[in-house]
């Protein structure tokens, strides 16, 4: 992983993009126009920050690429299990901002998709034989659900991808040491398959410290991603205030970043 400037903005690029082949990454949150408490570059709508500076922002982000602001595709996140399979051009990309979906799919190039995050993680798969790519959002709903997994499997029934060609990313999302959660979490992944005990730690009774990245990690592997193929930003959301939104530590009030790619 390593931070890219370009234009405006600043992004953390996982190691298996090399060439011109995908474009991949995770933005900070700089390089924008908001102002305090969404400084600066929030690109989520679903924020109390104006509308216009939203607009502004993806403006920068998608100048930065050579595309223009309706050449981005993002989708009303739920914490669901829905995933959006894209394979057919699309000239309007705005009506997905209503579309229910937490994973999206596509074979389509040319235009930028992702998933909004401020701690929960992003999640990028790449098929670089086929020219597949995914963006996923994953919170602690996501990972009790497999929904990784679930994408990797729809990636395989649409376009034909096998696990071991593809090229993961996990994006910057909570740590375990700032991430403490209740019985509704744990029962939530007792009845998904989530590896709860791999990946939560007792701290008190009926409290947890919950390792998602972990989590993605190992939900990953046990599909069959090759570990050398997938990235990891290794920095917490709530402990870098310079890098990363974070809504656990702004109580909720804060921007939002995103894991994007085009193909
Ligand atoms: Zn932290």
């Amino acid at each position: 992983m390593k931070l890219i400037r370009k234009g405006k903005i600043s992004y953390m690029q996982p190691d298996w993009v090399t060439g011109e082949s995908v474009i991949a990454g995770f933005t900070t949150r700089n390089g924008g126009i908001s102002r305090p408490p969404y400084n600066s570059l929030n690109l989520g709508y679903n924020t109390e920050d104006a509308r216009h500076n939203v607009e502004g922002n993806r403006s920068n982000l998608t100048r930065a690429f050579d595309l223009h602001p309706h050449q981005l595709l993002t989708v009303k996140q739920v914490h669901g299990a829905d995933i959006l399979i894209v394979d057919q051009p699309n000239h309007d990309l705005s009506h997905f901002l209503t579309v229910a979906s937490d994973a999206i799919i596509t074979n389509q190039a040319g235009f930028m998709f992702g998933v909004l995050v401020a701690d929960c993680f992003p999640v990028l798969l790449h098929d670089p034989m086929l020219k597949v790519g995914a963006a996923i959002h994953i919170g602690w709903r996501g990972a009790a659900n497999c929904l990784l997994g679930k994408t990797i499997e729809a990636m395989h029934a649409t376009f034909g991808c096998q696990a071991e060609n593809l090229q993961a990313a996990i994006g910057a999302g909570i740590g375990a040491h700032h991430y403490e959660v209740d019985r509704t979490v744990r029962d939530a992944f007792r009845q998904g398959s989530g590896r709860w005990p791999q990946i939560a730690e007792e701290t008190s009774l009926g409290k947890w410290q919950l390792d998602l990245k972990r989590s993605c990690l190992l939900q990953l592997e046990d599909v069959g991603i090759k570990s050398s193929n997938i990235g990891v930003v290794e920095e917490c959301t709530c402990c870098h205030r310079e890098m990363f939104f974070s809504y656990r530590r702004d109580q909720g009030v804060t921007g939002r970043q995103l894991g994007f790619m085009i193909l």
